[in-house]
């Protein structure tokens, strides 16, 4: 198969939208040009966050996200 130009980019796919994921493609954003080298990140879950993450139960928001400062 010939090597064209379009067929030298790369990009990352990140599976997991976790604090891991996230921060994965976040970084690659940042130190990429996205135009080139695009960053697409799948979830299973409607929303993003995985263990890192906050719900209702009636009238009240629980925050998953525990800060342990030094
Ligand atoms: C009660 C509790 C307290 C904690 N306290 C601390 C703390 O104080 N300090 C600390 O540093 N850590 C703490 N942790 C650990 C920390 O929360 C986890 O290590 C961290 O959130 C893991 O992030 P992750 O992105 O690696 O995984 P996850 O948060 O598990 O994210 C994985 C994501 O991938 C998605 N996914 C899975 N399979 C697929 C698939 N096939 N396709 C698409 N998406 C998929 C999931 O839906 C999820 O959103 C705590 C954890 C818990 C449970």
């Amino acid at each position: 198969m010939n090597e064209t130009p379009e067929s030298k980019k790369k990009g990352l796919i990140v599976i997991g939208g976790g604090i891991t994921g996230l921060s994965t493609a976040l970084t690659w954003a940042i130190n990429h040009d996205v135009k080139e080298k695009p960053v697409v990140l799948i979830e299973k879950e409607p929303k993003t966050g995985g263990y890192v993450t906050s719900y209702k139960r009636e009238h009240y928001v629980f925050d998953t996200c525990q800060m342990i400062p030094n």
